[in-house]
């Protein structure tokens, strides 16, 4: 990363500097209280975040890869699922999501997304039913929910679970309905730069499933109910107290920041013109997309970052390995051709947006890519 950039990626300290008195006054608080695992905190937060989304249950875990794995093994031990039963999820997501699957003893079945939306695909879905799967995992890549009233028609016409992988997604919004409250259950990430951070480590698993709700905060807690008393074979993946507390104070500027990137990916989309970059597209309500991140695309993805560096603009890849073709999976995880999976993450480019940015760091980003020569460019001039 250049030194002195004109426009970091993303500058976390920049979007925790406007509540710093109040974070700092929020762990003194705890630190006093002397109780830092499964208390009051977690228990409030549970029930901030379970009103935010809209659902019965949250409950707050160790960090989203656990949140999406405890859900899964949640479904086995209520007997919804079995070992080795088929999971679809989309190719091009992170591969946390495609861990979860495996973590889990469960067998991932990879679908190409929408190219446009990078989003799974329905028809897709339908496509893999030859491969007998048990649910489904929509992935909200980017911030953008994924088309779920069709994904749960169909979820509900074959009899399938729906996982919502809302790790990119917190506070979009559809048809008044926020993810997190559009499936059987979905799984939550706090990694400090999701659009709600914690100051370390933290996911939540939400749902309206009571039966779901209990086995999980039993499996977060070495499956047991009652100390030392172990009913199930659990984990140890529990929010802890100063990240709930933390995490409370955040909440509630959630939709405010939201509005803010969403600023961003409008003034980006209005003024960004240039013949090989392609721009996100939206193709429900504004409120669906929440842009964890902003990616564009060009066939000369490497040479526009290149530039962009130069203009000092800092860019990153989301992602630039799809899990199918990482070593840990190469020989393990069995799946046809996925060429549109392959060829978007030799295209994708992630462009600066946060909360925090100012409006001249928007323009110096705006500018820096409307002044990239391209290959195809320079060859015609
Ligand atoms: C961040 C992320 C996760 C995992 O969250 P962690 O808290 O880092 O474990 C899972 N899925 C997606 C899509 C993510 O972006």
């Amino acid at each position: 990363m250049s030194v002195g950039a004109v426009v970091p990626f993303f500058d976390l300290a920049a979007c925790d500097a406007p509540h710093l008195d109040e974070l700092s006054a929020t762990a003194r608080r705890v630190i006093e209280k002397g109780w830092y695992i499964l208390g009051a905190e977690v228990e409030a937060f549970e029930e901030e975040f379970a009103a935010y989304t809209g659902v019965r249950h949250a409950v707050g875990v160790a960090n989203g890869l656990d949140a999406l794995i405890l859900v899964l093994k949640g479904w086995i031990v209520d007997g919804r699922l079995a070992r080795g039963d088929g999971v679809i999820v989309p190719a091009n997501t992170y591969i946390a999501t495609v861990l979860a699957i495996t973590q889990a003893g469960l067998r991932p079945i990879l679908v190409e997304p929408d190219p446009v939306t990078y989003n799974i695909d329905p028809a897709r879905i339908e496509e893999a039913l030859v491969d007998k799967p048990k649910a489904v995992i929509a992935v909200h890549l980017y911030g953008q929910l994924a088309p779920m009233a069709a994904i749960a028609d169909l979820c509900k016409t074959h009899g399938l679970l729906l996982l919502e992988d809302a790790a990119q997604a917190h506070g979009a919004t559809s048809d008044g309905r926020r993810a997190g409250a559009l499936g059987s259950a979905a799984a939550f990430s706090f990694y400090p730069s999701k659009n709600l951070g914690a100051l370390g480590d933290g996911g939540a698993v939400t749902t309206n499933d009571d039966s779901l709700a209990d086995t999980v905060r039993t499996l977060r807690n070495y499956g047991s109910r009652v100390k030392y008393h172990n009913d199930l074979i659990g984990l140890n993946s529990r929010l802890d107290e100063l990240q709930a507390a933390l995490l409370r104070v955040k909440l509630p500027y959630l939709d405010s920041n939201n509005a803010c990137r969403r600023a961003i990916a409008r003034a980006y989309r209005q003024n960004i013109r240039h013949s090989d970059v392609t721009l996100p597209t939206v193709t429900l309500d504004e409120e669906s997309h929440v842009w964890h991140q902003f990616v564009i695309r060009s066939f000369d993805r490497d040479g526009l970052a290149r530039h962009l560096a130069e203009c000092g603009i800092q860019t990153q890849i989301h992602y630039p390995v799809p899990p199918h073709l990482q070593p840990c999976y190469r020989e393990s995880l069995d799946h046809g051709p996925l060429p549109i999976t392959e060829s978007l993450h030799k295209a994708v480019l992630s462009l600066p947006i946060s909360p925090v940015m100012t409006q001249s760091q928007v323009s110096a980003v705006v500018s820096g890519v409307n002044s990239w020569r391209s290959s195809t460019m320079s060859k015609e001039s």
